[in-house]
């Protein structure tokens, strides 16, 4: 392995790709660690008005937070520790059991706004889509972005999700794969006997119930219906592939596509449940996809690096509860070692390798899990066409 200097003269320059959750928190914990020379770049000119579902934080995660200050009052949209899980049979309820899920659920508007609004000064760039990174000889990478001029960095770090850029850039045999299911989400009127995070599960589908307090101060229930739609559907009805339109925002998809949606929550769900569905008035969906098992999160440019993280690193899927998890775990490890670097001279290659080395089995056992878990829901099972042919 080779070795840099080990007493930086200056703080290396580091660039963050990604202001969602992994970027933010990573940008906060580097902020503390005493960090200066950071700039956040976002694609989204406002990406707090992205709409976001419910996220499970568990423990470790809510540490994170709290140490950066952030109360779970900010972020917590109700306090119940308990998940109901109800299984149905013939729009019936067949079992109905309950666990504690060891940490608590937070919202992503809450949690992205709250966390850009704690951003040093200056330190956001909205609106700032990278394109291309490359290397200068001996000195730092240069990225290039789509409407502005370029920009220089040490670091790059890339938290750009999962369809991450830079992954394309570094890692371009890493492709996405389809799971043949999506999950559709939204934020319904409020059902006063929705208490707790409440999993109903129909033979082939899933659904997610959970109260959710809005940044209006509104109550409402958050829920994401999962279901199968085979990638030939996928492309008539939404006119894409389902690797690269990875979010799909309202606009995205027609009348008739919500319409074939609704169809199949009336027949699999209780009426109450449908209703709610076809009472939200606004839908957004994300195509479940997998990556191959990840082995390598940091590359060199020249003699800058690049790192992927959180969703970029390997976007797993959601019944696994982790991805937002797995990114702050990765951003404190590695706040964590690039203090090592700053304050106390370690060698900036060997701490991130080390960093590396840590953090790749939970991705990979998290990128195993998820297809196991649904499999064990019978999601992602359907061949051939079942929405279109139904017209
Ligand atoms: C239905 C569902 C339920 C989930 N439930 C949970 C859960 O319970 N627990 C959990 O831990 N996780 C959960 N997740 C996963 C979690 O939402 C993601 O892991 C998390 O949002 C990833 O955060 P991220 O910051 O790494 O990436 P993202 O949230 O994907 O953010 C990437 C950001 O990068 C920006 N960007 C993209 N390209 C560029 C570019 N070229 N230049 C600049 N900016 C760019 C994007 O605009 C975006 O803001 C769930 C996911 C889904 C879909």
């Amino acid at each position: 392995m080779p070795t840099t200097t080990s007493q930086p003269a200056d703080q290396p320059s580091i660039a963050i790709v990604g202001a969602s959750i992994t970027g933010p928190v990573l940008a906060l914990l580097l902020h503390r660690a005493g960090f200066h020379q950071v700039r956040l770049y976002e694609a989204s000119p406002a990406p707090t008005q992205q709409a976001g579902g419910i996220i499970g934080l568990d423990h470790p995660s809510l540490t994170t937070l709290a140490d950066l200050g952030i109360s779970q009052q900010e972020i917590i949209p109700f306090t119940s520790e308990r998940v109901v899980t109800i299984t149905v049979q013939d729009q019936r309820e067949a079992s109905r059991t309950e666990h504690l899920y060891p940490g608590r659920n937070t919202a992503w508007h809450l949690l992205n706004h709250t966390l850009l609004q704690r951003l040093p000064q200056h330190w956001l760039h909205l609106g700032q889509r990278v394109r291309a990174i490359s290397p200068t000889e001996h000195g730092p990478a240069v990225l290039e972005f789509l409407d502005a001029e370029p920009s220089h960095a040490d670091l790059v770090i890339f938290t750009d999700g999962r369809r991450s850029t830079g992954r394309r850039l570094l890692a371009p045999k890493r492709t996405l794969t389809y799971a043949g299911y999506i999950a559709w989400r939204g934020q319904g009127p409020y059902q006063p006997h929705i208490e707790h995070f409440t999993r109903i599960d129909p033979v082939g589908a899933a659904f997610n119930l959970s109260p959710l307090r809005q940044t209006s101060g509104h109550p409402a229930t958050d829920w994401t219906l999962y279901l199968d739609m085979p990638e030939p559907d996928f492309h008539t009805l939404l006119g894409a592939d389902p690797t690269v339109r990875t979010y799909l925002l309202p606009h995205q998809f027609t009348g008739q596509v919500r319409a074939l949606v609704q169809g199949q929550a009336n027949r699999l769900l209780k009426p109450a449940a449908a209703h709610l569905i076809a009472a939200t008035p606004t839908w957004t969906a994300a195509p479940i996809v997998d990556l191959a098992p990840s082995t390598q999160a940091v590359y060199p440019i020249g003699a800058a690096h690049a790192i992927l993280l959180g969703d970029a690193l390997a976007p797993v899927r959601p019944h696994t509860a982790s991805g937002a998890n797995l990114g702050i775990a990765q951003a404190a490890g590695l706040a964590g070692v690039l203090s090592q670097h700053l304050h106390h001279g370690a060698d900036l290659v060997a701490a991130l390798h080390g960093w590396q080395q840590r953090h790749l089995p939970a991705v990979r056992a998290a990128q195993q899990l998820g297809p196991e878990l649904g499999a064990s829901l019978g999601l992602g099972t359907a061949r051939g066409r079942i929405l279109v042919t139904e017209q």
